[in-house]
């Protein structure tokens, strides 16, 4: 019988497709959302609980602990299930809520945490994770970044049948990096096979540290690595062994998502927000390569995760990731040219009450309404502050009157005296809607938000001039 024994017998083994891409390069993805979890992770969640299961640290009776933005919680769960084990994973609260209903049909139980918690905070996934395996019987946590067990399995699975089935012809092998398993395991293979013939090139969210970013928040989920600014100490994992990479490749936001949207229409797959970013930059790659070479990229998860998201015209247009209508008014024709030129006031809930403010009177000097965004990060004038930032607000009124009151003084931090955050809209938005939203909110001035980060101040009074007058 043409048969499967067990559900992990259809781990892995995926196939390549041909993608078409402008230069003479061929480009094929490795298409991970077949594998039976629907993701890259499959592979590692059963490399990681059979070794765990040969040294002795899982056995009959126990439990699988994981801080998981998602596929490592499927791939642990099918895995769990299928052996008859307990499962318990810690995700953020920036997880997209598909991948935590998938995660309870697996029968994991899950614990949400929120996301804006610096690394050595108890409540961080990783940190309540390990705590959670410690204190549980039978308890044994996954680590998948940390764990040798992740990147082995790319090295003994991912990589060997890239080579094969490309008949050794790969020239590049492209991949995200999270944990950093799939592109140290895989291009560690083909490395050694090909005599380091193989070019290992790693695609990163723009902002994340591993292309050289500053560690802000972005949009595509999975990968990259992103710092709060809090982290005493950034600490990278050591499934990603940087000596097997030979560049990185930043891509910005919009470009992946740009690039996923368009491979779903025009070349009939869906994949997620990461394989957006290794597939523009493994473009990129292909169109810098001869004729001769194979461009191989892995696509690690499917779109039907992100469907609310990446897909979401909704979403999509309020973080300001697409132009909108033209032919109507929209946010952006309220901004005006002076505002999108000079840097967006934005004040740091580690500034004083003090210099909020004087900003906020040299901004209510110049007509502007006093009232600024607020968030954790420092910022400077070409580094704007990303939606996830915008965290408060605050206004001249409050500050004065806590002043007056002496419910606050000028040596006081702001953060402890932070309303809540500004109305965001994205440019392309129907100037419309946004007069309305802003009509019902405490105050007057919202965020312009371009590629996910803010861009201008906007005032309803700005936004209702540019409507159309009516007759
Ligand atoms: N994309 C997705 C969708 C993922 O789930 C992951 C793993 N977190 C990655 C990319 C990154 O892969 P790796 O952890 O092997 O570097």
């Amino acid at each position: 019988m043409d048969v499967y024994e067990s559900a992990l017998d259809l781990i892995g083994g995926t196939p390549l497709v041909r993608i078409r891409s402008a230069g003479a390069a061929a480009v094929y993805a490795k298409l991970e959302y077949l594998s039976v979890g629907g993701s890259a992770k499959d592979r590692i969640g059963r490399r990681m609980i059979e070794q765990a299961e040969k040294d002795g640290l899982l056995g009959p009776g126990g439990t699988v602990v994981e801080a998981t933005s998602g596929n490592t919680g499927v791939g642990l769960a099918l895995v769990a299930a299928e052996k008859g084990y307990r499962t318990v994973l810690v995700v953020s609260d920036r997880v997209s809520r598909e991948k935590v209903d998938t995660l309870r049909a697996f029968g994991a139980e899950v614990v949400v945490k929120p996301s804006n918690r610096p690394r050595e905070h108890p409540d961080h996934p990783m940190r309540f994770a390990a705590h959670l395996a410690e204190t549980t019987p039978g308890g044994w946590l996954a680590n998948q970044y940390d764990n040798p067990a992740n990147p082995e399995a790319h090295y003994l699975t991912t990589g060997p049948e890239i080579w094969r089935q490309t008949h050794g012809r790969v020239t590049h092998l492209v991949s995200c990096i999270g944990t950093g398993g799939t592109i140290s395991g895989a291009g560690r293979y083909l490395k050694e096979v090909s005599g380091s013939a193989v070019q290992v090139i790693g695609a990163d969210p723009a902002s994340s540290v591993y292309a050289g970013g500053d560690g802000r928040p972005y949009f595509i989920e999975a990968a990259g690595h992103f710092v709060h600014p809090d982290t005493a100490q950034d600490v990278w994992p050591t499934s990603y062994q940087r000596d097997v990479v030979d560049r990185v490749v930043p891509v910005a936001d919009r470009q992946a998502l740009d690039t996923l949207r368009q491979l779903a229409r025009t070349q009939g797959l869906l994949v997620g927000g990461s394989s957006g970013t290794a597939l523009a930059a493994a473009h990129q790659v292909a169109a810098g390569a001869g004729a001769d070479a194979v461009v191989v990229v892995v696509l690690p998860d499917s779109g039907r995760q992100y469907l609310s998201k990446y897909f979401n015209d909704a979403w999509m247009l309020g973080l300001g990731f697409l132009d909108g209508d033209a032919s109507g008014a929209r946010v952006a024709d309220a901004v005006t040219e002076d505002s999108r030129t000079s840097p967006l006031p934005y004040l740091t809930t580690r500034t004083t009450v003090g210099e909020a403010l004087a900003a906020l009177r040299a901004r209510a000097g110049a007509g502007a309404d006093a009232v600024l965004p607020a968030g954790p990060c420092p910022t400077s004038s070409d580094r704007r502050p990303m939606a996830p930032e915008l965290t408060g607000s605050v206004t001249l009124a409050a500050l004065e009157s806590a002043l007056h009151d002496g419910t606050a003084a000028p040596s006081d931090p702001l953060a402890d005296h932070l309303e809540p955050p500004l109305l965001a809209f994205g440019y392309g938005e129907p100037a419309e809607d946004a007069v309305g939203r802003l009509a019902g909110h405490t105050h007057s001035t919202a965020v312009v938000l371009r590629d996910g980060c803010a861009e201008a101040l906007i005032t309803s009074s700005a936004l209702r001039a540019a409507l159309p007058t009516r007759h």
